[in-house]
Order: C-alpha cells, then sequence, then structure tokens
C-alpha cells in the first residue's frame, strides 16, 4: 500500500488522482488520501507528486509513518 504523507497538506496537486489507475486517492480537508483496501501497489502515483509525498508503506521516513493511520482513519470514518 502506498501512502500519502505529510507535504501534502494544504497542497492537493491532485495529479496522483489522475494518474491512479484504481481510482482509490481521495480529496480529504486538506489532503489527499490513498484507500489501502484498494491501492494496487502499482506506484504510478508516485512520480506524479510535485512534492513528493507519496511513499510505499515500508519506505515512509520515520517521521512519517503516522500518516498510515492517518490515511486507514479517513476511510474508517467515511
Ligand atoms: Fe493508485 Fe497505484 Fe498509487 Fe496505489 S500505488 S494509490 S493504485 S497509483
Amino acid at each position: 500500500v502506498y501512502v500519502v504523507t505529510e507535504a501534502c497538506v494544504d497542497v492537493q496537486d491532485k495529479s496522483c488522482m489522475q494518474e491512479c489507475p484504481a481510482d482509490c486517492i481521495f480529496e480529504g480537508g486538506r489532503m489527499t488520501y490513498i484507500n489501502p483496501d484498494l491501492c494496487i501497489d502499482c506506484g504510478a502515483c508516485v512520480p506524479s507528486c510535485p512534492v513528493d509525498a507519496i511513499f510505499y508503506e515500508a519506505e515512509i521516513p520515520g517521521d512519517q509513518e503516522h500518516y498510515i493511520g492517518v490515511n486507514e482513519r479517513f476511510f474508517a470514518e467515511t
């Protein structure tokens, strides 16, 4: 699963949403979120992001790991 991290906050470029073949990236309040149940791990979203906000979950920088939960909770609540 790929995860959107802090760099996206208040940027929301949304290029990733157009690249995603699974249509699993959604707009939230201040960032975009990847639905972990639908992501097919293709990685197409990563190079589209102008602020390098998207990481494969096993490769997220340590200070950004809580965004795994942030993305999960976004979809748990909707
Ligand atoms: Fe969509 Fe692929 Fe990115 Fe997952 S890795 S969010 S399926 S573009």
